[in-house]
């Protein structure tokens, strides 16, 4: 019964509930407000009874004290009556408390009582009390309720005046004072409860309904955020956390589903196989890769299995993994063997969280089949390699740096030095004894820098290792320092080929090195070789006497030509070097450049050198490629030859010489002192003497076109038909460039004239075959014109000369290829 009544009023409003509170707190006021007023009113209700009490009493005792003045102090006998007179003219009622008033003497007697009712009269002890007190307002129990009374002691008689109010009257009075302080209380008790009421109402009920109302929406789905009540004290603080809570509520529920999507994604893109298992023990969901991994038809098909036991090779694979997810609440990795639908067994990986006590709920599946294959197939794979690095050639090492020992050795260590591998893993020093001494310090140095982390990590040397028997072997070694995950050095490993067949050939080579070059050094010749980056290589004792460097001031540089030229220049062995024939034709072409018949592929030619000592020499050069086996240039040497002295030689000679050299006639020089010489002997001897003047005819449009040296060739040619056609006396010379004189003593001007003709004519015969610009050659013909003069007279050379010219002249004037006398009444020649 209680407990319902507890329920009903858990469930009243809050706003009744707190009403009734209000009313109860009300109710306690008014009652306390009542106590209040009601002792305050009887304060008041005392305080007029005294006040009225005591005027009646002051209209007594003036009455007595009347009476008593009146007759006269007697005897007790006469007090008494004088009061008891007294007595009869107190008027009841006269005033409003006054209703019964006494006298009592000093024992306590009653003297004189008036309208007193004997059953409401205190007795002797309690008027004794009153008259030790003397005066004052007091009230007494009576058997019939408190009566109120004003007493005073009469200060000549020492009589006890007491009057007392009347019951009803009193009781009137409290009567009315009580109803109006009930009233009063009653009053103000409920307009302070509707005024409360009324501000819970608006203040506290109705935001409280509308908060529950919006709770009870958010409670019911709809996660609108509710509006927030715009005040700070609990319940706006309420509503602003029922807000919270609903945005949170909502976001919580975003973020569970895109967690949700998120996760239905993952599980079916997951490319290992995917499972979940229910509370029945049963799959309830797998992903197609599962489908797939196990080989089902479909994904019912597998949610339709009993269990997760045909997932397993064997029951026994499905308790360990059942086992292992019980143990800890998931497995990570667990290697187990599955078995697909057709019965096939397959090694898998499985990764599972398990529920509280039960199967796995979610679990992925990773066939590692293939990583097995691959793993096998890496071990079949070191194998090889390891069977490989066994036969290698050369010795392969591994040394670990923790334990400062070998820890690999190949077979091969054996088969060259005769050490067992085994032997050397165990002892160090082996190896470092094998070391011949003088290289050891070296060797074990280039290890120790190596492992200490100084770069660089991969190094190669060179040192000898002595066999078993002693004998020597040479090993180019290759070592690289391994470092492990953290860059911590853990290992040195190395690979060491045998060289010494190397080693003894290029100590062979070497020495064969040394012979060429102590050979080239002592050469009487100046000989240089530069390399395949113009870097001079050798520069021989002759070569430094001839140009003053020393070797060592121009080895290994480019400034092999600064002995020879003001400024930079190429080399002839530095054009041979780079096949430049178009720089060697531009450099060399007018030194006499030509191909050198002494070794294939070199170019000689010649030239004066000022040189660094400011004399100059004539130098003859030869410059021929250094090949390869592969006939690619690596080299070029350079010899030169001082032919100074020869060529001051020859010079010497040509000066003396009296013909010309490319056309072997007499030279101009003689040809002046023969005239003079055969004019005289003409004279002395009154002989006739003719002087022919030749010049071959647009000779240089002919130089035009075929060159120079073609027009050389053609000169040359012309001077032999002309030694061809004159007699053994005549003296054919060559005057000028392609100009010609004959002088023909004893001989007559017509004689002179048949001569010309037959020269002439001998040369317009003659064929020529010059190269043309396309390289072929071209049969041409020259023609010459000839002017003929005669000793006459006083004639001196120069006037005989001057005649013959003018002759030659004219014979051009009239069309060339003709003959032409000095007279031209004798005028002989062709039309
Ligand atoms: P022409 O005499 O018929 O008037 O005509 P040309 O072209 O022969 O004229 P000229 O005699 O004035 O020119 C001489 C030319 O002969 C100039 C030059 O090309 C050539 N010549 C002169 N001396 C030599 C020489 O020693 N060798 C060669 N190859 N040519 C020369
Ligand atoms: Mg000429
Ligand atoms: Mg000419």
């Amino acid at each position: 019964m209680s407990l319902r009544l507890a329920d009903r009023i858990s469930a009243m409003p809050v706003g009744l509930k707190l009403g009734a509170t209000m009313m109860g707190v009300c109710l306690v006021v008014s009652v306390s407000m009542l106590l209040l007023f009601h002792d305050v009113s009887m304060r008041h209700i005392v305080a007029s009874l005294e006040t009225s009490l005591g005027n009646e009493l002051w209209h007594i005792q003036r009455q007595v004290d009347h009476l008593l003045k009146l007759h006269g102090a007697g005897g007790p006998a006469q007090t008494r009556q004088a009061l008891e007179r007294g007595m009869a003219h107190f008027a009841p009622g006269r005033t409003p408390g006054g209703s019964f008033a006494f006298v009592a003497d000093e024992h306590g007697r009653v003297l004189a009582a008036h309208h007193y009712r004997a059953a409401v009269l205190p007795d002797r002890r309690a008027i004794k009390a009153l008259l030790l007190r003397g005066h004052g307002f007091t009230s007494l129990s009576t058997p019939e309720g408190d009566i109120w009374l004003r007493f005073d002691k009469e200060r000549n008689s020492g009589l006890l005046l007491v009057v007392q109010v009347s019951d009803d009257q009193a009781r009137a009075l409290f009567h009315r004072a009580k109803l109006t302080v009930f009233w009063l209380a009653l009053i103000g008790s409920a307009v302070l409860a509707a005024v409360a009421i009324v501000a819970l109402r608006r203040g506290v009920a109705r935001p409280l309904r509308r908060l529950t109302a919006e709770a009870e929406r958010v409670a019911a789905g709809d996660l609108t955020p509710p509006e927030t009540l715009q005040r700070r004290d609990e319940l706006g603080r309420l509503s602003a956390a029922l807000r919270k809570l609903t945005i949170s509520a909502q976001d919580m529920i975003r973020s569970a589903e895109a967690n949700e999507a998120r996760f239905r994604q993952l599980f079916s893109d997951s490319r290992d196989a995917a499972f979940i298992v229910g509370h029945d023990g049963r799959l309830s969901d797998v992903n197609a890769a599962a489908v797939k991994v196990f080989g089902y038809d479909n994904r019912q098909e597998m949610l339709d299995l009993p269990d997760t036991g045909p997932m397993f090779a064997d029951e026994g694979q499905r308790q360990a993994y059942l086992e292992a997810i019980f143990a800890q609440g998931y497995v990570q990795d667990h290697h187990t063997t599955m078995r697909r639908k057709s019965g096939q067994a397959f090694e898998a990986l499985i990764t599972a969280t398990a529920r509280g006590g039960g199967e796995g709920r979610f679990g992925l599946v990773r066939d590692i089949t293939e990583m097995a294959q691959a793993q096998a197939e890496l071990r079949a794979s070191e194998e090889r390699y390891r069977r490989l690095v066994e036969n290698a050639p050369g010795i392969v090492y591994r040394w670990c740096i923790d334990t400062k020992r070998f820890e690999y050795l190949n077979s091969t260590v054996e088969r060259i030095t005769g050490y067992k591998a085994d032997d050397i893993i165990g002892d160090n020093d082996i190896m470092v004894r094998a070391i011949p001494s003088d290289q050891r310090q070296r060797v074990l140095q280039n290890w120790l820098s190596q492992i200490s982390g100084e770069p660089p990590a991969v190094r190669e040397q060179q040192f000898a290792i002595r066999d078993c028997q002693g004998g020597l072997h040479w090993f180019l070694e290759r070592s690289i320092l391994v470092r492990d995950d953290q860059g911590q050095p853990t290992y040195l490993e190395g690979i060491g080929f045998e060289i010494t067949e190397r080693k003894r050939l290029e100590e062979a080579l070497r020495e064969g090195q040394m012979m060429i070059e102590a050979t080239l050094a002592s050469l009487p010749v100046p000989v240089m070789v530069i390399d395949s980056r113009h870097k001079v290589v050798h520069w021989n004792r002759a070569m430094e006497r001839i140009s003053g460097r020393a070797a060592s001031e121009v080895i290994g540089t480019s400034d092999h030509w600064r002995p020879f030229y003001p400024d930079i220049h190429p080399t002839l062995a530095d054009l041979v070097l780079d096949g430049d024939y178009d720089a060697m034709e531009k450099h060399y072409g007018a030194k006499g450049l030509r191909r050198s018949s002494l070794v294939e592929g070199s170019i000689e030619c010649e030239d004066l050198f000022w040189g660094e000592s400011g004399h100059g020499r004539h130098l003859y050069f030869i410059a021929a490629p250094i090949k390869d086996e592969h006939g690619r240039v690596i080299r070029a040497v350079e010899t030169l030859i001082d032919i100074t002295d020869q060529k001051n030689l020859e010079q010497e000679l040509r000066l003396l010489s009296v013909t010309d050299e490319l056309t072997g006639l007499y030279n101009k020089r003689f040809f002046h002192a023969t005239v003079d010489r055969e004019m005289e002997i003409a004279r002395r001897f009154g002989q006739p003497l003719a002087l022919l003047m030749l010049d071959l005819d647009r000779f240089k449009q002919y130089n035009d076109t075929f060159g120079h040296l073609e027009g050389d060739k053609a000169l040359a040619q012309f001077a032999g038909v002309v030694r061809g056609v004159v007699r053994a006396a005549d003296l054919p010379c060559r005057y000028g460039g392609e100009e010609f004189a004959v002088l023909l003593p004893r001989t007559e001007r017509a004689e002179a004239m048949v001569v010309a003709e037959r020269i002439r004519a001998a040369v317009e015969a003659m064929d020529l075959w010059p190269v043309a610009a396309d390289g072929q050659r071209q049969k041409r013909r020259v023609t010459v014109s000839i002017g003929v003069a005669c000793l006459k007279g006083d004639l001196n050379q120069d006037r005989l000369i001057n005649l013959a010219d003018q002759a030659l002249y004219a014979a051009k004037q009239a069309g060339r290829n003709r003959v032409i006398g000095e007279c031209p009444l004798a005028q002989d020649g062709r039309d």
